[in-house]
């Protein structure tokens, strides 16, 4: 039962395991030389078109792959395979459609060793947070298969008052487009495929132009699995190019997309302008995520677990904490022990496994955060960056940098990346600090530190955010257990890796039979 505690998620592996991480190390060296293609690949066919070379984050002077962006006629070519395929799709048996997911799931852990290389020297992914993104998308993948068998294998039966039968069915929508960001190239854009699949959707995806090596190899993947090539297509290129072209299309049924508010909106407007079927948007967009502290927080949980929100990944994941929230009494005392703490954080390169905080994306991302940090020289009480550590030249290094600022107003957008903002507040009551987290217009993650479990209570229930973390860290949500998406700016829902996903991507039919 998908639904029951007792299902489990996969094991990963144990990387305190010094064995195990030095054969990675060697496994890994073993594929430094190795480079990836990605082209449009629309019916197992793939298409030329202008081709962009792929250099790693950590060192623009080594090469990754080629990209050869998706031409014009390979776009049109996904949309009438993906229609036409969908006619009998959609009356696949949901069991045949879960059993490609299951068999993906068993080829992401067999594939585990390239796919991490892949997106560690493409996505300048630690091995930690490339391991656990393939573990999360075997786990999305094994969720989504059960969860579809759930809900689809049979009509539910209602009430028939009148002595007629009433039964309501669930059918895919059509052809639904999946858009997925850098951040996550295998998680997220494995995640949206396999909901949209097993739901009875075809698929044409488009994953972030910066990672579309691994979305390929991804793509791959799933046919491998079975997934038949005149359902899941895949178009790698600008995101804007494509997307004028997709969206704009009558046969699109529907678009999943993780990515910033602004693109969401741009999306939800061109989908509306079509004279066509009303799309359905599951977007998932951006945060301005708060971990609020009270003057009972115990401390050193505290400290760690926001260096953990604000830097892993180098802080570029949705859920990472962007403002920590401080009671004027303790802010003094843990601004120090977390400026500390931070001395301990290894700034470098993926391929040095002891490494904590990788490079960003790209250049673009770079000079975004250091016209930020040029913003905080200027606007910010106090103003910390760690050091950048010699020999990074090559890579799109940001260090991990803490501000102390007055308030979310002075934070318009969210800034992703390894940075830390603290403000202070005064009193107790925390009714003013959630007022001003609400008026952000924002709301995906939010962190509270406390000891006092009415507190805890009151700023869960007034807090309009998606995902409450209670003395704990605040990212890393896990399929099936904390079941991950925002409101308001932040998306649309329902939320990845919970119980109400698949219904988004379905419709439903009420039968009325007099028989
Ligand atoms: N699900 C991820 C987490 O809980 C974040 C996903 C994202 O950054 O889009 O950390």
């Amino acid at each position: 039962d998908l639904f029951a505690p007792q299902r489990q998620n996969s094991a990963g592996l144990n990387l305190t395991d010094l064995q195990l991480l030095q054969q990675w190390q060697t496994d890994l060296a073993g594929l430094a030389g190795t480079t990836w293609q990605a082209a449009a690949l629309v019916g197992g066919q793939t298409y030329s078109g202008d081709v962009l070379m792929v250099c790693s984050p950590f060192d623009r002077s080594s090469l990754v792959g080629h990209v050869a962006c998706s031409p014009p006629q390979a776009i049109a070519h996904a949309l009438q395979q993906a229609d036409k395929a969908f006619a009998d799709w959609r009356l696949c048996p949901v069991e045949t459609r879960a059993d490609y997911l299951l068999k993906a799931a068993d080829l992401l852990e067999q594939q585990r060793l390239e796919l991490a290389a892949l997106c560690m020297r493409e996505g300048g992914r630690t091995l930690s947070d490339a391991l656990a993104e393939i573990r999360e998308a075997v786990d999305l993948c094994r969720y989504y298969a059960a969860g579809a068998i759930e809900l689809f294998s049979q009509a539910q039966s209602l009430p028939g008052p009148t002595g007629e039968e009433n039964c309501l069915w669930q059918y895919g929508r059509g052809v639904f487009v999946c858009i997925s960001p850098w951040n996550f190239p295998i998680a997220i854009f494995i995640g949206q495929i396999a909901a949209a699949l097993a739901a009875g959707n075809t698929v044409i995806a488009k994953s972030a132009l910066q990672t579309s090596l691994t979305g390929m190899a991804c793509v791959r993947l799933l046919h491998q699995a079975g997934v038949p090539r005149d359902v899941l297509h895949f178009l790698p290129g600008d995101g804007a190019t494509i997307g004028g072209q997709l969206l704009s299309d009558k046969r699109v049924a529907g678009v999943a997309f993780t990515g910033s508010s602004a693109t969401a909106r741009a999306i939800n407007l061109q989908l509306a302008q079509r004279d066509a079927a009303i799309a359905a948007l599951i977007a998932e967009t951006g945060g301005q995520n708060v971990m609020l502290a009270d003057s009972s927080a115990h401390v050193e949980q505290l400290v760690s677990d926001v260096l953990k929100s604000a830097f892993n990944s180098a802080g570029q994941r949705c859920s990472a904490c962007r403002v920590l929230f401080l009671p004027e009494e303790t802010a003094d005392a843990i601004i120090e022990r977390l400026i500390g703490a931070m001395q301990w954080l290894r700034l470098g390169s993926p391929l040095d496994l002891s490494t904590d905080v990788g490079p960003v994306i790209d250049r673009t991302a770079l000079e975004k955060l250091n016209a930020h940090v040029d913003y905080l020289k200027n606007n910010a009480k106090r103003l910390y960056q760690l050091p950048l550590p010699a020999g990074l030249e090559k890579g799109h290094y940001f260090p991990p940098t803490l501000a102390e600022i007055a308030g979310l107003s002075q934070l318009e957008q969210e800034v992703f990346g390894p940075i830390l903002h603290v403000v202070r507040y005064a009193g107790s009551d925390l009714s003013g600090v959630i007022e001003a987290i609400n008026a952000t217009g924002f709301g995906l993650t939010l962190g509270v530190h406390s000891r006092i479990k009415a507190t805890m209570q009151s700023v869960r229930q007034q807090a309009r955010v998606g995902n409450v973390y209670c003395n704990r860290n605040m990212i890393g949500a896990v399929v099936g257990v904390q079941p991950f998406g925002g409101m308001g700016q932040s998306g649309t829902g329902p939320k990845a890796g919970g119980p109400h996903y698949l219904l988004r991507f379905s419709v439903e039919q009420t039968v009325t039979s007099n028989l």
